[in-house]
C-alpha cells in the first residue's frame, strides 16, 4: 500500500511551485499535498537558467531562486514546504499515470493515489538523435531545460573558454538567443545557426528581428541564417570539432548548444486524457475536458483564450504561474472563480536589451520608435483592432500601457497615424 494524498501536483517545476504557495495562501491542512517531482531540487524559476545561472560572474545559485521570487515572494525552499506540510517527492520519475483509479507509479515502483491530482510536467527538449544526426549524443553538445543541463552547461562553458574554444548556437529561438549572450558574456566566440531568414520567427517580423541581429553582429556573434546543421564531425573521443551545414560548409566547434523547440510532456496521459494542440485540454478552470479530478497547468495545458475564441498552448512562465494560481483557485472556490482569461505576455532580456510583448502577433504589422537609439516597438493590428504590442527599452508604466492596450484591443481606423502615434497611442488608452 502506498501513499494517498487529496492532491498530488505531478511536476515541480515554476507552475509546480506556484501551484503549492497558492495552496498555501488559502489554507492548506499539512499531510494534503504532495509535490512529486523528477528534478532533485525544490521548485525553482526556470527563466534564471538562460539568465542569471550562465552569468560569468555573481551567477546565480539556488537557493536563491526557487519559487516564488519571480513575483516578489520569497524563495521557498525545501525547508519551507516541510514547514507547511507539504510532502516534497524529489528525484522520483512518475512513469505510469491511471486517471480511473486515481493513481501514479514511481520509477522505484512506489503507487501514489491522489483524489485531485494538478498536472505540471512541463516539457522536455527537442534532440538532434531524433532528427538522426550523428554525434548528436556527443558531451560537448548541450541542452538547457533544467539546472542539472545548466550546470553541465557552466562546466562547457568554462572548459571551452579555458581552451580558447569557440561555440555554435543551434535554433534561432528563445534559448538561441539567450544561450548566445550568455557564451559571449562568459568570453566565447559564438555562431548561430538557423534555418530561417531571421531570429525569432514565431514573434518577430524581419525589421524587429533585425535590430536583434544587428546588436549581436556588434558583441562580434556571427550568424548563417537559413542554413541548417547536416551533421557534426568528431575527433576519435567522440567530441565534436566541427558542424557541417546543409550547404557542405563547415564550422570549427569546441561547444554546440541546441535550442530547437520543446515537446508537452504528456506521455502519461495519451489514451486517457482529451490532448489538443500538444498539450491536455483544459476548461477555463484549467480542469481537464475529459477528467474532472485533474487540471493542468503551464507548458502543458491546452487552455480556452476568450479574447481570441482560440485553445492555446503557452510556453511562458507568467503563464505557467498564472494558470498554476488559477488551477488551485478554481479547486478550492469552483463556481465563485470566473474563467481563465489569460491575456499572453511574453519578454527576453539579453545583453542590456529587454522587450516586452502582449496580445497576439496576427495581421498587419506597424512598427514605431526609433531603433538607432534602442527604443522601438510594433503594434499588430487585425480586423481592424489593435490585438499585438511590442517594445523594446519600455518603462514599468509603458509596458503596463502596452498590456493595457492589447486587453482591451480598441479600433484602428487609420495606420499611418498610428504609427506616427507610437507609444503616445498605448500611452492613452
Ligand atoms: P517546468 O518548469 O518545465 O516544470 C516541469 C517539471 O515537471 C520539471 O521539474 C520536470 O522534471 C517535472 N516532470 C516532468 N515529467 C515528470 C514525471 N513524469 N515525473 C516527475 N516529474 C516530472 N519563459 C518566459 O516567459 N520568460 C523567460 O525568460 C523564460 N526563460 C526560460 C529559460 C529557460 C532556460 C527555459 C528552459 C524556459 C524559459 N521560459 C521562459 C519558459 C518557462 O520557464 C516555462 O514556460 C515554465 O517553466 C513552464 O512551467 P511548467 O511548470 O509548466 O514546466
Ligand atoms: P523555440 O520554439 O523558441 O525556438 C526553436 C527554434 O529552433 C525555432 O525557430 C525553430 O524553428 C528552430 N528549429 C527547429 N528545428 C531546428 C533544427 N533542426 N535546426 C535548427 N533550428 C531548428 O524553442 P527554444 O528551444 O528556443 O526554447 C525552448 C523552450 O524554452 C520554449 O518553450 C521557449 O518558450 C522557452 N524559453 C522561453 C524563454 C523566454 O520566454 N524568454 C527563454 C528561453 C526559453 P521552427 O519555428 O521553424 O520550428
Amino acid at each position: 500500500m502506498g501513499r494517498s494524498f487529496k492532491v498530488v501536483i505531478l511536476g515541480g517545476g515554476t507552475a509546480g511551485g506556484y501551484a503549492a504557495s497558492e495552496f498555501v495562501k488559502h489554507g492548506l491542512i499539512p499531510g494534503d499535498l504532495c509535490i512529486i517531482s523528477q528534478e532533485s531540487v525544490a521548485p525553482y524559476e526556470r527563466p534564471a537558467l538562460s539568465k542569471g545561472y550562465l552569468l560569468s560572474k555573481e551567477p546565480a545559485r539556488l537557493p536563491a531562486f526557487h519559487t516564488c521570487v519571480g513575483v516578489g515572494e520569497e524563495s521557498h525552499s525545501p525547508k519551507w514546504f516541510q514547514e507547511k506540510g507539504i510532502e516534497l517527492v524529489l528525484g522520483t520519475r512518475v512513469t505510469e499515470a491511471n486517471v480511473r483509479d486515481r493513481t501514479l507509479i514511481t520509477a522505484a515502483g512506489e503507487t501514489i493515489s491522489y483524489s485531485t491530482l494538478v498536472v505540471a510536467t512541463g516539457a522536455r527538449v527537442l534532440k538532434l538523435d531524433e532528427f538522426g544526426v550523428t554525434g548528436a549524443d556527443a558531451k560537448n553538445v548541450c541542452y538547457l531545460r533544467d539546472i542539472e543541463d545548466a550546470t553541465y552547461l557552466v562546466d562547457a562553458m568554462s572548459e571551452c573558454r579555458e581552451k580558447g574554444g569557440k561555440a555554435v548556437v543551434i535554433g534561432g529561438g528563445y534559448i538561441g538567443m539567450e544561450c548566445a549572450a550568455a557564451l559571449h558574456g562568459n568570453r566565447i566566440p559564438v555562431t548561430m545557426v538557423f534555418p530561417e531568414e531571421f531570429c525569432m520567427p514565431r514573434l518577430f517580423t524581419p525589421e524587429i528581428a533585425r535590430f536583434y541581429e544587428d546588436y549581436y553582429t556588434t558583441k562580434g556573434i556571427q550568424f548563417r541564417k537559413g542554413n541548417v546543421l547536416s551533421s557534426f564531425e568528431c575527433e576519435d573521443s567522440g567530441k565534436v570539432t566541427a558542424v557541417i551545414l546543409k550547404d557542405g560548409s563547415r564550422i570549427d566547434a569546441d561547444l554546440v548548444v541546441v535550442g530547437i523547440g520543446i515537446r508537452p510532456n504528456v506521455d502519461l496521459f495519451e489514451g486517457q486524457l482529451t490532448l489538443e494542440k500538444g498539450g491536455i485540454k483544459v476548461n477555463g478552470k484549467m480542469q481537464s475536458v475529459s477528467n474532472s479530478s485533474v487540471y493542468a497547468v503551464g507548458d502543458v495545458a491546452a487552455f480556452p483564450v476568450p479574447m481570441y475564441s482560440d485553445v492555446r498552448r503557452l510556453e511562458h512562465v507568467d503563464h505557467a504561474r498564472k494558470s498554476a494560481a488559477h488551477a488551485v483557485q478554481a479547486f478550492l472556490m469552483g463556481n465563485k472563480v470566473n474563467d481563465y482569461d489569460y491575456l499572453p505576455y511574453f519578454y527576453s532580456r539579453v545583453f542590456t536589451l529587454s522587450w516586452q510583448f502582449y496580445g497576439d502577433n496576427v495581421g498587419q504589422c506597424v512598427l514605431f520608435g526609433d531603433r538607432d537609439a534602442g527604443k522601438f516597438g510594433a503594434y499588430w493590428v487585425h480586423n481592424g483592432r489593435l490585438v499585438g504590442a511590442f517594445l523594446e527599452g519600455g518603462s514599468k508604466i509603458e509596458y503596463a500601457a502596452l498590456a493595457k492596450t492589447a486587453r482591451e484591443r480598441p479600433h484602428v481606423k487609420d495606420m499611418s497615424l498610428l504609427k506616427k502615434q507610437g507609444l503616445d497611442f498605448a500611452m492613452s488608452v
